[in-house]
């Protein structure tokens, strides 16, 4: 029994076939799924869908490569949304340095606003940071205590574990599958077992057996096989392991 702790379903990619894409998760054995949000247009789409299908649990959030979509007033319309509507974290929210042109200043606004309302809710977090986690981490430290995951993490094994002591696991998907992500594989085999989540980042990020295609959560045991096969241990110790931290992160009911 999985968890995708990543996978953006609600994406249009999936449009035209989710509940095929929903099944062939659910006989891939990937039961539950964390979908974050990216933009406040989406927010009630993706309500709807997690309400459509079993096993679907939505974040909601405002997503550092969106920027362009969100205005200052999305902010106080989150607190309310998260206010009425059920969700298992805030998200996806952070930073993106690698986006062209990025402006961080802009993108610490949305950001900052989004972990004092994960603060103020008592909301784990669902974090962004590419070519910023230390940056994030910095943020993070500013609006201490709290929990959450970095999602899709690229950061170094020192920083992976100075965000468990401050309450975040990492969040690993199909980048990890591939051989020259040496840094990347060297963490995924030695980080804490308790500060690790699965995840496909679906319909990005896919992994090294389907490059250049569409990614779907059905290919989540891909992921699984590889960060075992690092470790040393069986893929089904690494699924549950990852499934109770999933659990206990999100507060997901057990499957
Ligand atoms: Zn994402």
């Amino acid at each position: 029994m999985l968890v995708d702790s990543h996978c953006h379903l609600d994406a249009p990619r999936f449009d035209a076939d989710r509940d095929a894409v929903i099944a062939r998760a659910r006989a891939a054995g990937v039961t539950r799924q964390v979908v974050p949000a990216v933009t406040a247009a989406s927010w009630s789409g993706l309500r709807d869908a997690c309400r459509r299908a079993p096993g679907l649990y939505p974040a909601y959030g405002l997503h550092p490569m969106f920027m362009d979509a969100h205005e200052p007033a999305d902010l106080e319309r989150l607190a309310r949304w998260l206010q009425t509507e059920q969700a298992v974290a805030v998200g996806e929210c952070g930073l993106d340095f690698f986006v062209d042109g990025f402006d961080a200043d802009a993108q610490s606004f949305y950001f900052d606003g989004q972990l004092r309302l994960a603060r103020d809710l008592d909301l784990p977090l669902i974090i962004h940071a590419r070519k910023a986690v230390d940056a994030a981490m910095a943020a993070i430290r500013r609006f201490a205590p709290l929990r959450g995951v970095v999602h899709s993490f690229s950061g170094s094994l020192d920083q992976a574990r100075r965000l468990h002591d401050m309450g975040f696991l990492i969040g690993l998907g199909g980048p990890v599958t591939h051989e020259r992500a040496r840094r990347l594989r060297r963490v995924a085999a030695e980080v804490d077992i308790d500060s690790l989540l699965v995840e496909t980042d679906a319909p990005d990020q896919p992994d090294a057996g389907i490059r250049g295609e569409r990614n779907e959560p059905a290919r989540l045991p891909y992921v699984v096989e590889a960060i075992a096969r690092l470790r040393g241990m069986a893929p089904e110790a690494l699924a549950d392991a990852t499934a109770r931290n999933a659990e206990r992160l999100f507060g997901l009911p057990p499957a």
